[in-house]
């Protein structure tokens, strides 16, 4: 199974946040959706679970460079 990504350097936070997950397409969503909770403040729906799927990216796209961010859709 191919890992994938979730990289809060994608979307802009107040708080800067720098947090990339890698893992398997479970483990990541449930990680990522998780986090966004508990430090971004998001709702826990079915809704926003399944939208975070969708924002993973493959794990090669990984890059310790800066990347351009994306306005956090809605
Ligand atoms: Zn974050």
């Amino acid at each position: 199974m191919a890992r994938v990504m979730a990289d809060c350097r994608r979307f802009p936070s107040d708080s800067n946040c720098s947090l990339v997950i890698i893992g398997e397409e479970d483990e990541v969503a449930r990680a990522a959706a998780e986090h966004a909770i508990s430090v971004h403040g998001h709702e826990d729906t079915e809704e926003f679970r399944r939208q975070i799927r969708e924002f993973l990216e493959p794990a090669e796209n990984y890059t310790f460079e800066a990347r351009a961010q994306e306005p956090m859709p809605t």
